[in-house]
């Protein structure tokens, strides 16, 4: 599962329990699979491809030792 702001923005990961993105934003009470033209973060249950990835939950993932694809080295 993933999380996006807006279909512009980056998407964020999110931790074990879907409560929360890995940098910390909280996700309860959000939309699911459904386009949405607010700000709101919502969810998405396929990885978005047209958008990057949070600098901020790359970096967490890459300290679970999870990479799975390519990210520019910090
Ligand atoms: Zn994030």
């Amino acid at each position: 599962m993933y999380a996006k702001t807006s279909p512009k923005d980056v998407y964020h990961l999110l931790t074990k329990d879907e409560e929360r993105t890995l940098c910390g934003l909280r996700v309860v009470g959000i939309i699911v699979d459904r386009p949405v033209n607010t700000s709101a973060l919502h969810l998405t249950s396929q990885k978005p491809t047209a958008c990057p990835l949070c600098q901020e939950c790359a970096n967490d993932r890459e300290d679970d030792g999870n990479r799975d694809e390519a990210e520019p080295e910090v």
